[in-house]
């Protein structure tokens, strides 16, 4: 097996990488921080955040608010926005010379892209798109759980040998700690070497798609097959409650409703306070995407529907019987204009 540039007898502390954009931290950053402080107090060993961009060191504190003991700052006007060429090139510098023992980034477009290119340059291994972390008893390796074969199978992945041991994780898997304010850590900046020809690619333009984020979502009111492509009582409800319009991969494939929408293995895992989950079976790959929400309302024809083991309150009947007594119920509670 190919060697890492540094062995697991050097490697020390877990390493976030603090994924930014136009001076906003992400927040599947501060989900990883808060679950890299649980697993390193398992250890005895400190969690330290990389930031990289351009004049970013005030985020800085939100990682130590988080969790992070250390965030370690690299600044330089090329970094101002993304790219895989200059990323990867200051962020495996900064890895040679902190050496850690664990490595985790957001599953995001750019996290996905910069985890590849970093493994591939530090010959060490990197477990995709987890949707679970903890460390084995006896040796402290970090498990990464990931579904396989189409949700068939749940697999449990490690990495013994070469470091850091690498790993990305979706948004939305775990929870944004508590911010704790008063936390106190170190704030460390570090030297840049990158020039303009380390740079092959040219960011000619910068775009935020207008898309909606269903795993901000506190209320989600989710419909599958079962609502035949009429979203109208769905959408009432949801805008009711304050809550998004989350579907199943049916409404997708069939053109009823944008990807942005879709909750699951290949869509978006979300952990609402609510969902109301509405003609959806219930299929492995829809629940991982739901099961953290609080609680579960399901409505299904179907009595022996695979979702009804997954919620709280289970409602055997048709959702278009439902949701317009439940629509006017919420109206009334708000005092007969929906409260808005
Ligand atoms: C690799 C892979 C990845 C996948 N990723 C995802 C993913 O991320 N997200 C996802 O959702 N799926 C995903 N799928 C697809 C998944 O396996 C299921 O096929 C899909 O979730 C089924 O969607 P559904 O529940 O809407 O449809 P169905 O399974 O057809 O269920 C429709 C349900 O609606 C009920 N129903 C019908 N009419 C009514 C009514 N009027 N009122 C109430 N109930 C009614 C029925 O009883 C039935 O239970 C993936 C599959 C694979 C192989």
């Amino acid at each position: 097996m190919t060697k890492s540039l540094y062995g697991a007898k050097e490697a020390k502390a877990i390493w976030v990488y603090l994924e930014q954009d136009e001076g906003r931290l992400e927040s599947v950053s501060l989900e990883l921080i808060g679950k890299a402080h649980e697993l390193a107090e398992a250890q005895g060993i400190p969690v330290v955040g990389a930031l990289l961009g351009d004049q970013v060191s005030s985020l800085a504190q939100e990682a130590i608010a988080a969790g992070a003991d250390e965030v370690r700052v690299a600044e330089h006007p090329l970094l101002r926005q993304y790219t895989t060429d200059g990323y990867s090139k200051v962020f495996t510098e900064l890895i040679l010379k902190g050496k850690p023992d664990i490595l985790l980034l957001g599953a995001t477009p750019n996290g996905r892209d910069l985890a590849g290119r970093i493994a591939v340059r530090l010959r060490t291994g990197l477990t995709a798109d987890c949707t679970d972390l903890k460390l084995e008893d006896k040796t402290g390796l970090l498990i990464g759980e990931v579904t396989g074969f189409g949700g068939g199978i749940l697999a449990y992945i490690k990495c013994p040998d070469n470091r850091p041991q690498m790993a990305t994780v979706r948004p939305g898997v775990f929870a944004v700690p508590e911010p704790e304010t008063s936390r106190k850590g170190k704030v460390v900046s570090v030297p840049v070497e990158l020039a303009e020809e380390d740079i092959k690619v040219q960011v000619l333009e910068h775009a935020v798609g207008g898309g909606v984020d269903i795993t901000r979502a506190q209320v989600l009111v989710a419909a599958g097959r079962g609502c035949g492509g009429d979203f109208s009582l769905v959408n009432e409800l949801a805008g009711l409650l304050e809550g998004e319009v989350g579907v199943s991969r049916v409404p997708v494939d069939e053109g009823w409703a944008s990807r942005d929408r879709m909750i699951g293995q290949t869509g978006y895992v979300t952990r609402p306070k609510l969902a109301i989950v509405c003609g959806i079976s219930g299929a492995f790959q829809f629940t991982v995407g739901v099961e953290k929400a609080e609680a579960i309302v399901a409505v299904n024809i179907d009595p022996d529907a695979p979702i009804f083991e997954q919620a709280d309150y289970c409602i055997v009947d048709d959702m278009f019987n439902v949701l317009p007594p439940l629509i006017e119920a919420v109206k009334k509670a708000r005092g007969g204009n929906g409260g808005r």
